[in-house]
């Protein structure tokens, strides 16, 4: 390795990573590879792991199987190691509980711990001169030389933009709402404002009425209403691989076009179950004349305040026009994450890559170039170290290929048999 510390650099140790670290020890073992990881220790959605809430995919897809039916890091085989295969074969779930899940997850994490740095958070990645490799250099001011860095971490929460920048530890992203959950209680009824039409919003919107039976809950929406996922099994084939090469290929006018199609497969939209339990919950506060939860739809927030007895929102009825505004102890805002690149083409590299966007290729729509292997391109004349994106290619990609666990072990095979190739020494 000379002057380097690892062969690769992995940036995150969720899902996408954890698929990478099994496809590289089952497909190339050779290579030396370190994960840094910001959370001490490894946890898929702590934040939303809710007592019912349970999965979106398929169980089988999960950090290996589609890849590797025989892997031991399958699913399956967790149950099998954890004694519970029988007893969840007689589950009469549609989809495994969300908790079982995450705990699959940590499972098969823990597996690597000799390749993983807990409790670390990496702060950039560096080009090291001569277009040899890379450096990440660590919050705790530690650096890495590495000859590749394998960039998954996650993607950013969005904020809308009234609530977007508002330094308030009141206002939280819904994926923090169990480690806010003894706050909220701390505040007898608490007025919590839910802010959007996801699953999320509808699945908190039930547990806090549940577990906070004093609080007065207020859901505001830009829609008409809460829209079912499109479960259809012809749409349902945005997650199959070759949609990927289709997505790939097509031009930006078809790539804008099948994502306004597919849309609803993934996002901005709520599974039928947590739908009919909560149009159930808001029937039976009618029928009780206890309106604990309010939903407020066609509305947007105008603008938000933070004084101090609460946080002010401002808010505007889209279609008639009426403005109203009410204060909430605590606002949760469930309005999704933040794609790589938007229109104007700015946040075409997550953050932490910001050292090396000078040298990085860009689309006629100013999108990052990314090869079909998710390694980040060059620029005209410019060189750069093999580093990838791992679970951020929207864009390039397709809808299916990020944000969701469905294609994890696949992307995950072709950044390790890329990296191989590009590690020869
Ligand atoms: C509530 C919820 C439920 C979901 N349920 C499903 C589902 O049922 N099925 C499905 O397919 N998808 C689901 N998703 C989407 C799912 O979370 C993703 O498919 C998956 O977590 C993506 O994995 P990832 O590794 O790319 O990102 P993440 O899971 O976000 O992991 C990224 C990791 O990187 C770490 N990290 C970030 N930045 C740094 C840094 N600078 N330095 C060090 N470490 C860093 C983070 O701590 C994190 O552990 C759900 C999402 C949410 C929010």
């Amino acid at each position: 390795m000379g002057s380097f510390d690892a062969d690769v650099i992995g940036v995150g140790f969720g899902p996408s990573n954890i698929a990478l670290a099994i496809a590289l020890e089952e497909l190339h073992p050779d290579l030396n590879v370190t994960f840094i990881e910001g959370q001490d220790s490894p946890a898929w959605q702590a934040g939303m792991l809710l007592s019912g809430s349970d999965i979106q995919h398929h169980p089988v897809r999960d950090l290996v199987s589609p890849r590797n039916p025989r892997s031991r890091y399958s699913f399956i085989n967790y149950l099998h190691e954890e004694g519970r295969l029988f007893e969840f074969l007689n589950l009469n779930l549609p989809f495994p509980l969300r908790k079982d899940y995450a705990r699959y997850v940590t499972w098969a994490a823990r597996q690597f711990d000799d390749q993983v740095q807990y409790g670390k958070q990496a702060e950039s990645v560096e080009l090291l001169p001569d277009g040899g490799g890379a450096e990440v250099r660590l919050v705790d001011g530690r650096r890495i030389r590495s000859r590749s860095v394998v960039v998954a971490p996650g993607r950013p929460p969005y904020f809308p933009p009234p609530l977007k920048g508002l330094d308030d530890n009141r206002v939280f992203h819904y994926t923090r709402y169990l480690n806010r959950v003894d706050e909220i209680a701390a505040v007898p009824g608490a007025r919590i404002a839910v802010v959007g039409g996801s699953q999320g919003a509808a699945e908190i919107c039930l547990d806090a009425a549940q577990r906070f039976p004093n609080s007065r809950i207020t859901n505001v929406l830009r829609g008409f209403g809460y829209r079912q996922k499109d479960l259809s099994p012809f749409t349902a084939e945005v997650f199959f691989p070759d949609y990927i090469d289709y997505y790939f290929d097509a031009s930006a006018e078809s790539k804008a076009d099948l994502d306004r199609q597919l849309r609803y497969t993934n996002y901005s939209a709520a599974d039928m179950d947590v739908l009919t339990a909560y149009h159930a919950k808001l029937y039976e506060q009618h029928l009780d004349g206890d309106y604990q939860i309010q939903l407020v739809r066609n509305t947007d927030i105008l603008d938000a305040r933070c004084g101090e007895t609460g946080v002010t929102l401002e808010l505007c009825e889209r279609h008639l026009g009426g403005v109203s505004s009410f204060e909430a102890d605590f606002v949760i805002v469930a309005t999704g994450f933040i794609d790589l690149t938007d229109e104007e083409g700015e946040n075409f590299l997550p953050g932490l890559l910001s050292p090396i966007q000078p040298f990085v290729g860009r689309t006629p729509l100013r999108h990052a170039r990314i090869g079909r292997d998710y390694r980040v391109l060059p620029g005209p004349g410019e060189e750069l170290p093999p580093i990838y994106l791992n679970g951020l290619c929207e864009t390039t990609h397709g809808l299916g290929d990020a944000g969701s666990f469905s294609l994890v072990s696949l992307r995950a095979a072709a950044v390790a048999d890329s990296l191989s190739k590009a590690l020869v020494p």
